[in-house]
């Protein structure tokens, strides 16, 4: 990934708060060894959200992975308005199972060849992918309609995005959280919460997470081996 330099560099803040998803939910049918799944989401702020909207954001993506058996955690690394001191959990280098997330002001540009319908986009290879990215001026538009706020549709965009980065693929589905177009209907359903993973997809995701999880225990076996 090209651009990592630049995220960390723009990682000087100074407030550090980490928001962890605490309840658990499962759905039906989902192995209890769920319950350790576990991803890290830093969150780099180019739109300077409210900080309301902000933990709308984290609190409607938390929800969606839990659903689907995987617990979040999430960091604030970059916020304009709260730039002094660098926070440590977003200096140090990404693991296999952090993930980057960034809010854009504007547009998606068009060099971008998106569909009108996105909200943004996530960097995916068939392993998976590490950085997701939203527009905010695309979601605040839909806002404007009334149906869901500014902050529900963040969290579903977020969870959207980084569902493609732990699914590892840039496929959509026809319902759910993965659905490409959410005009019509499908802002009810975020307004109702029952805009999710499938079945199917919250299994691959937790086993792509507890793969992530291998390599991540690997990584410090592997540090703590070569350390004198
Ligand atoms: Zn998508």
């Amino acid at each position: 990934m090209a651009n990592r330099s630049i995220f960390y560099t723009a990682a000087l803040v100074n407030i550090l708060w980490i928001f962890q998803t605490t309840a658990f939910a499962q759905i039906p049918g989902l192995d209890a060894r769920a319950v350790d799944l576990k991803i890290a989401i830093r969150i780099f702020d180019y739109a300077n959200l409210a900080q309301n909207s902000r933990e709308e954001m984290i609190t409607e993506a938390g929800r969606i992975f839990l659903k689907a058996g995987i617990e979040t955690s999430w960091v604030n690394c970059r916020n304009q308005q709260q730039n002094e001191q660098p926070v440590p959990a977003c200096e140090s280098p990404l693991g296999p199972t952090d993930l980057l997330l960034r809010i854009l002001p504007g547009d998606i540009p068009q060099s971008a060849k998106l569909p009108e319908t996105a909200l943004g986009f996530a960097v995916v290879k068939r392993e998976g992918g590490s950085m997701a990215s939203v527009y905010l001026r695309r979601i605040e538009a839909i806002a404007q309609g009334g149906l869901a706020t500014k902050g529900q549709l963040l969290g579903h965009a977020a969870a959207h995005e980084v569902g493609h980065l732990l699914l590892g693929t840039l496929e959509h589905s026809p319902s759910g959280i993965m659905k490409a177009d959410w005009r019509g209907k499908t802002l009810d359903s975020i307004a109702k919460r029952d805009m999710l993973f499938n079945h199917q997809q919250a299994e691959y995701m937790q086993h792509q997470v507890q793969e992530r999880q291998r390599r991540s225990a690997g990584l410090i076996l592997e540090t703590a081996s070569t350390t004198p």
